[in-house]
């Protein structure tokens, strides 16, 4: 390949102090139109110079686009939900099949580039963008195939929750996503994949049957329970360390289209009661009532308030005796409970201006909700300065936790419920997101000593001490997988296994 002949900078050697990310975007650009070559960053931190030839060679062999700082429709690419994440790649290679995938890693593994893999972009640390590498950027492979038959489908590795719903309940057919339609399906799958169906049917992940990938040498693989078991086994739950994945084949369930949905409102002064009600109900909740809490204020004087957020998908004769209960925990400010579509359910939680906030997220596993977390939690929240934070408990537990630690590489298994605490601020208005994040992590180092793990797709950016931990005992197993099919680390932006070679 002529771009193998790598042309390092004057400047190669030295470790590379990038200015803000806004003008790192008009150093590049600026760079690009000036010179031939494109100034990028490796996956060490250091400078590499990428010559304008093999640039081009690059781009004339993907199908989709490349884009450089400046090209029509990179400002977009290159965004995150997550406003408050403002970074700016050297190269974005729009991918439209598995080869594009393998031009673009080949590319990265050639000169080392820092490489972010992006899907449907919801990462709240930001792991899907960068600063100065490449960008691989899904978007463009989009598609659900379901077999009816079969009672599969297969889903391109850019496709979002919605489109997996959408397909599979056409048929009659669903298999665990998450509760809000626009998540990506590679983000969420390669993590775990709690939803209104995981008590019921698993984690995103248990449904896998195989994916297609692209793996860091440029390799096209298959891995399921036939080929390449181990890499099969790291890959559900191993997050994106092992490879950009393609397409997933999942494993679909009959299911009734309706199902009982909605939330149950209540005013603030009944969060604590709520809270303590949610916390013994949800202990007790049979599979298929999936019940999440929630608490938020909003911005101003706007007033708050809790509420559980259900989807009950079992006979229809029970719901009346199951949820009961949670509309007389308290007198309930609105109540949206009732029969209805799940795929409406399943987009009745997204965000309608998705990009407009700056996130701040942590998070971690609990096994049960007991007094001691209730006050933490509550403490925590009535003393913010800025009411703009919300927490919530995602419901666990059930067929989830009947899958053996050691089955795949996710091993938090037997936690209750997945507690995410977050704060937002919108980025037009408030240009110092610090003393909300200082907040945040005052508010979570008093609750984080009740938490026991965390979800790697909540928080990716922990150092390594903390990864390694929550593997457990699959650690080791992910070490030794990293050591083979990512020794140099090309897959780093992700809760990352550190490889030892
Ligand atoms: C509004 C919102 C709602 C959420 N709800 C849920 C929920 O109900 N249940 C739940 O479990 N989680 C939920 N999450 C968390 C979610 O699982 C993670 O944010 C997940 O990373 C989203 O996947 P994505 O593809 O959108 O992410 P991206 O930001 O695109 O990617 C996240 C990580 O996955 C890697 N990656 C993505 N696609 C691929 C691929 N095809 N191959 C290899 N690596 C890839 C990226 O490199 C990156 O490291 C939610 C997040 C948000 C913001």
């Amino acid at each position: 390949m002529k771009r193998r002949t790598f042309l390092a900078g004057a400047g190669a050697a030295a470790t590379l102090a990038w200015p803000a990310s806004r003008s790192l975007a008009g150093v590049l650009q600026a760079l690009t139109q000036v010179s031939s070559d494109v100034r990028a960053i490796g996956g060490n931190g250091k400078e590499v110079t990428l010559p304008k030839a093999a640039v081009g060679e690059l781009s004339d062999a993907l199908r989709g686009r490349l884009l450089l700082p400046g090209s029509e429709g990179y400002d977009d690419a290159r965004r995150v939900l997550n406003a408050s994440i403002d970074k700016h790649p050297a190269l974005i290679a729009q991918c439209m099949g598995a080869a594009d995938v393998r031009e673009a890693v080949s590319f990265a593994s050639d000169y080392g580039l820092l490489v972010a893999v992006k899907c449907g972009g919801h990462s709240a640390s930001g792991q899907s963008t960068c600063d100065g590498g490449l960008l691989i950027d899904l978007s463009p492979l989009q598609g659900v195939r379901v077999d009816p038959v079969a009672q599969t489908a297969w889903v391109a590795g850019g496709s979002l929750l919605g489109a997996l719903d959408a397909e599979s309940m056409a048929f009659g057919l669903v298999t665990t996503a998450g509760t809000v339609s626009h998540t990506g399906v590679g983000g969420l799958t390669l993590g775990g994949g709690y939803g209104r169906l995981a008590r019921r049917y698993g984690l995103t992940l248990d449904n896998v049957l195989g994916v297609e990938m692209v793996t860091a040498d440029g390799q096209f693989r298959r891995a399921s329970a036939e080929e390449n078991p181990d890499l099969f086994w790291a890959v559900r739950g191993g997050g994106g360390n092992f490879g950009v994945v393609t397409a997933f084949h999942f494993q679909l369930h009959p299911m009734n289209r309706e199902v009982v949905g909605g939330r149950v409102m209540f005013p603030m002064s009944e969060a604590r009661r709520v809270l303590e009600f949610y916390s013994d109900y949800s202990a007790s909740a049979p599979d298929d009532l999936y019940m999440d809490f929630f608490m938020g204020q909003g911005p101003g004087d706007a007033p708050g308030g809790a509420g559980i957020s259900v989807c009950y998908c079992g006979p229809v004769d029970q719901a009346e005796r199951l949820l009961a209960p949670i509309r007389s925990v308290a007198p309930p400010a609105v109540d949206s409970l009732k029969s209805m579509d799940y795929v409406a359910l399943q987009r009745s939680g997204d965000i309608d201006d998705p990009r407009a906030l700056g996130v701040y997220l942590k998070a971690g596993f609990v096994s049960g909700v007991d007094g001691a977390l209730v006050d933490q939690l509550m403490d925590g929240f009535e003393a913010h300065p800025a009411r703009r934070v919300g927490f919530f408990l995602q419901h666990a537990g059930g067929a989830i936790d009947r899958v053996p630690m050691d089955a795949t590489a996710f091993a938090n298994r037997n936690a209750s419920h997945n507690l995410g605490i977050s704060v937002g601020w919108p980025m037009g208005q408030t240009s110092d997101p610090s003393p909300h994040v200082d907040y945040l992590r005052r508010y979570w180092a008093e609750v984080e000593p009740l938490t026991q793990g965390f979800y790697t797709n909540d928080v990716a950016d922990e150092s390594g001490g903390k990864i390694r931990s929550n593997y457990g005992p699959n650690y080791a197993r992910l070490v030794s997988l990293k050591n083979r099919y990512d020794p140099k680390n090309l897959f780093r932006l992700n809760a990352n296994i550190a490889p030892t070679v």
